[in-house]
């Protein structure tokens, strides 16, 4: 007869796991296509305050000016990142 004692440790946490937004913030929807607003035929998931990522490296690289233009917009909507 095998009467096996299994010791099976009672460790689950009662709580719930609480590392996602709660329902109705940003955070809890999931990304979205978004259609950059400088190129306006890419549609991305990556983009930052409406520029696709494509378009940030552009700028980056060719237009300085469009780039100071969307750095201010960045501040302006996250706000200053102590820069
Ligand atoms: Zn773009």
């Amino acid at each position: 007869m095998a009467d096996t004692e299994t010791a099976e440790p009672d460790a689950v946490p009662d709580t719930p796991v609480t590392g996602t937004a709660a329902p109705g913030t940003p955070g809890a929807e999931p990304a979205q296509p978004v259609a950059c607003s400088r190129c306006s035929t890419a549609t991305t998931l990556l983009h930052i305050v409406g520029n696709c990522a494509d378009c940030l490296a552009d700028m980056g690289l060719n237009h300085p000016e469009q780039f100071t233009e969307f750095k201010a917009q960045v501040l302006a909507k996250y706000g200053s990142g102590g820069a």
